[in-house]
């Protein structure tokens, strides 16, 4: 067996792995199977490939996105990777030569849709190669799919579950950007993973900045915030149908390129778009959530949502699209409490259980929490997801511009009093009438009105002690009761009784009382981000002359062999190319993403390019597609 890190070099051109990619490479090139729990753009496709190539016989990769497929192969084939892929789109002559470069054993990597593996009589066939290995590995990947509980489920993944007991010899490895423990638990037992190990990586996005902004004219907002991303892709999402049309519109309107996205287009429509939005630079598809799954195009540069998406985990899923290729990209939100009601009667109105209502109600909750969280998001949004940052991310608006901040020591004392007095078991709802002096049937007799607390929280309204408790939330004072109904109990010790004690104060920026708001509506302020490769230019770091001469060979490229630019090459490598202007094949070798049959194939063009000998584009194409890549 080849040697892993040999062979991501070699093949790939990376120096190095990431994060738990090299545990997870070696564990299951050593046989064994497991779980891998990694954000989006990760890297979890070289959990499995680089294994595949490591180990004897053919490494069976699932995935449920047909067009995330074609774009994985696309990708290996320009790698050198024999890989291939085996899905209902397929045309039957295809097929058949597929088959038979199976039996020959001359295929690495093959893809395959579920309904294709479990469908026909693959798993026989599978089961019948020869050769004393014939089988390198099987890859699960979305592998929520086959949690009830996610967001996505595919009842043909629950059949999965047979490739424990054909297989029993083959390693197994599960991958997933869903974190959270239920689907993780559903995963391990539906795959019959119980006896692998399960990989946890950093659920951080370093290289996302998080900006949000108060509600005012989402549109005009909306606007300005592209004014600073004119010639880069994104995605801008919105609830109804009607706001992306009316969006898209205006935005059209506007002079960018923007394409709308939504279940009530036609599937010719809906393709169409996806292709824009996968082979030009500049499109920005505004979308309700349909849009999303299968996009794995790594330089999407903003993800911008003019309405609160469902969850804290929707929220991370949807902005997670944004800057795969680990450059600069931002996630920008427009919010306010006239949100909020309306998801909250979706969620009543939905016609799920109550236990699952419950489920979603705090997932929203989660969410409006980070909404109004004070000092770093990036804090907040990991804590949700059991990770701590010990450190503010500098890379978010709490962290950039932060507000002005109003001793609310007092203030939270009363409330931990509150919610200590009542026995740690009532929600934000109940525990601020309390304070309020409500004198509800339910206050009377639970006795409550007779607490010391009830009615000392007159110098707060109801949103303000609504906000403080989210806040006290998100910063960990207090924290759910265990499978309470909502219900709210202290969090540390260490954090929670130097504050009642007073002997910690604490300070957070309180919106003004509600009848203040309507007036004291602000502006828009700054927001961030910038062209990658252009900002690299006009900071003076690379020569904007170069750069454009490599995009335009990439394009030219990427369009005579119809595949998006990125599989040619990533921004990444264009910029790492252009700062480092290698003048040999030998230095050429060593930019990260090239590998040797990139280097082979395009070794010297690139170096005339480099040297400015090579002059692609006609000027008349030229004019006519200046934003496109
Ligand atoms: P995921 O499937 O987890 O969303 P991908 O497998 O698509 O992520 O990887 C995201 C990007 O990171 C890809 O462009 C990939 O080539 C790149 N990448 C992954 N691992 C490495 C590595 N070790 N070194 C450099 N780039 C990497
Ligand atoms: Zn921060």
């Amino acid at each position: 067996m080849s040697d892993p890190l040999e062979v991501l070099q070699r093949v790939w051109g990376y120096p190095a792995f990431r994060g738990p990619q090299e545990a997870i490479v070696r564990h299951v090139i050593a046989g064994g199977s497991g779980l891998v729990l990694m954000p989006t753009g990760g890297g979890k496709s070289l959990c499995y490939q680089v294994p595949g190539l490591c180990r004897p016989g053919l490494a069976v990769v699932v995935s449920p996105l047909i067009a995330l497929m074609d774009d994985q192969v696309e990708a290996l084939l320009q790698l050198g990777v024999r890989a291939a892929a085996l899905h209902s789109g397929l045309e039957a002559g295809r097929g058949a030569a597929l088959w038979s470069r199976l039996g020959r054993g001359e295929l690495d990597l093959l893809y395959v849709s579920p309904e294709r593996l479990l469908g026909g009589d693959l798993l026989e066939q599978l089961a019948a190669l020869g050769g004393p290995e014939p089988l390198a590995l099987f890859a699960i990947d979305e592998a929520h799919c086959v949690s009830q509980w996610g967001h996505d489920f595919r009842p043909d993944y629950i059949q999965l579950g047979v490739l424990a007991e054909r297989f029993p010899a083959v390693p197994r490895l599960a991958l997933t950007a869903t974190a959270d423990p239920r689907t993780r638990a559903e995963i391990i037992e539906r795959l019959g993973l119980q006896a692998g190990e399960v990989f946890l990586a950093s659920f951080d996005r370093p290289n996302i900045r998080y900006l949000l902004r108060a509600k005012d004219q989402p549109g005009r907002q909306l606007l300005a915030f592209l004014a600073e991303h004119r010639g880069e892709a994104g995605i801008v999402y919105a609830r109804s149908r009607s706001r992306v049309d009316r969006l898209a519109a205006e935005l059209r309107a506007a002079g960018f390129d923007a394409v709308a996205y939504h279940a009530g287009l036609s599937t010719e429509q809906r393709s169409a778009a996806l292709q824009r939005f996968r082979n030009d630079a500049a499109v920005v598809v505004v979308a309700t959530i349909a849009f999303g799954m299968g996009i794995d195009k790594p330089d999407v540069r903003f993800v911008a949502h003019v309405d609160l998406p469902k969850s804290l985990e929707a929220y991370y899923q949807e902005t997670g699209r944004a800057g795969r290729d680990g450059l600069p990209a931002v996630a920008w939100m427009v919010h306010g409490p006239g949100d909020v009601p309306q998801l909250r009667r979706f969620i009543d109105d939905s016609g799920a259980g109550e236990e699952q209502k419950r489920i979603e109600h705090g997932k929203l909750e989660a969410l409006i929490a980070y909404s109004e969280a004070a000092g770093c998001r990036r804090q907040v949004l990991l804590r949700h997801f059991g990770e701590q940052l010990a450190e503010p991310c500098g890379n978010c608006d709490g962290c950039l511009e932060p507000k002005a901040l109003v001793d609310v020591s007092v203030a939270a004392q009363k409330l931990l009093s509150a919610v200590y007095r009542t026995g740690q078991r009532f929600g934000a709802a109940h525990v601020v009438d309390v304070l309020l002096g409500g004198s509800s049937e339910r206050i009377r007799q639970l006795g409550h009105d007779q607490l010391s607390v009830h009615g000392i929280g007159g110098d707060l309204d109801r949103g303000q002690w609504r906000t403080l408790v989210r806040q006290l939330s998100g910063l960990g004072y207090l924290v759910p009761v265990p499978g309470g109904k909502g219900g709210l109990q202290f969090g540390p010790d260490e954090l929670v009784r130097p504050l009642l004690r007073g002997e910690a104060r604490l300070e957070l920026p309180l919106p003004p009382p509600q009848k203040e708001q309507r007036r004291a509506r602000g502006g828009t302020g700054a927001s961030g981000g910038g062209g990658v490769l252009a900002a690299a230019a006009t900071a003076g770091a690379v020569d904007g002359d170069l750069v454009e001469a490599l995009r335009r060979w990439r394009r030219e490229q990427a369009s005579a062999q119809g595949v998006p630019p990125y599989v040619v090459f990533h921004d990444r490598t264009l910029l790492e190319l252009a700062e480092r202007r290698p003048a040999s094949l030998a230095e050429l070798g060593g930019v990260s993403g090239i590998g040797a049959a990139k280097l082979e194939r395009y070794g010297e063009v690139l170096l005339a390019v480099l040297r400015g000998e090579v002059f692609t584009t006609s000027c008349r194409e030229e004019t006519s597609r200046t934003s496109s890549l």
